[in-house]
């Protein structure tokens, strides 16, 4: 099969991890599990590409970046279309491709029912705090490209017992802070964390920050979150599972020990106002 001729050049990574770099950018990091960054933010493909029965796209990009987005779906799905589009919240650098995607693909749109007034385009979120530094991105730029969701009926509630569709395993955890209907997803069985903004794998200027080496966590950024008391609860939240991966939209997949001790230090000085 095509996937598995293409070369696969290994990258060093944080606590001596591993992983596969295919050459269209998307980064391989367990069987059923792949990222792609587009511009400054990651999405990530859910499901075995070999065998696979069905697959879930997790986020959406950033305004500007379908064509690549398709590509590397394709790549890994061969065309095929995913069963389901999962949001961690609708920040518009997580929801730049959803109106394109949704016409090219009409599948389900899982998010948070507290995200999706401002999906629909019938809300705006809050202003960044300009005193709260720089943000990862100017949301003015972003949101100047961005369209809305169609009123199509393929936009709905993540279930309420907790599961996620077409992600056989995996939990939805809401972690608000980010924003309102911020989640994140966990699969208990090895101890994968999707943690979207409420963690991330890059140090922000404008968010507390653990560096060690090449290993940086930190919170959400500053500007660009709502509730910074929530945010701090979430980030220990998620702490508290233990987790073994984290992959999170802004930053790369990081793993074991240095990262889990990384996390304990960040939650011990991470605080709210
Ligand atoms: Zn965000
Ligand atoms: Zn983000």
């Amino acid at each position: 099969m095509a996937l598995l001729t293409e070369r696969i050049s290994l990258e060093r990574h944080t606590g001596a991890e591993h992983q596969g770099l295919r050459e269209d950018g998307t980064r391989h990091v367990l069987p059923d599990l792949a990222y792609k960054r587009l511009f400054v933010v990651n999405v990530a493909f859910f499901g075995n590409p070999e065998g696979y029965e069905s697959w879930v796209l997790i986020d959406a990009g950033v305004p500007g970046t379908l064509v690549n987005l398709k590509e590397a779906a394709s790549r890994r799905f061969g065309g095929r279309a995913p069963s389901a589009i999962v949001l961690t919240h609708a920040h518009p650098d997580h929801v730049g491709c959803l109106a394109g995607l949704s016409e090219l693909w009409q599948v389900p749109i899982y998010a948070h029912p507290l995200e999706h007034a401002f999906l629909r385009g019938e809300a705006t979120y809050p202003s960044p705090d300009p005193s709260a530094g720089g943000g990862l991105l100017s949301r003015a730029s972003l949101a100047r490209d961005w369209r809305p969701l169609e009123d199509n009926g393929l936009l709905q509630a993540l279930p309420e017992d907790g599961s996620v569709p077409f992600m056989p395993g995996w939990r939805w955890l809401h972690t608000p802070g980010h924003s309102a209907g911020h989640i994140s997803l966990w699969r208990e069985s090895d101890r994968t964390l999707y943690s979207g903004d409420a963690i991330l794998t890059t140090s922000q200027r404008s968010a507390y920050a653990v560096t060690t080496g090449d290993l940086e966590l930190s919170g959400p950024p500053r500007a660009l979150t709502e509730n910074w008391s929530q945010a701090v609860q979430s980030v220990a939240k998620l702490a508290a599972l233990q987790p073994e991966l984290i992959l999170s939209s802004h930053g790369r997949a990081v793993r074991g020990e240095a990262m889990r001790q990384g996390l304990a230090r960040l939650v011990a000085t991470f605080r709210g106002d």
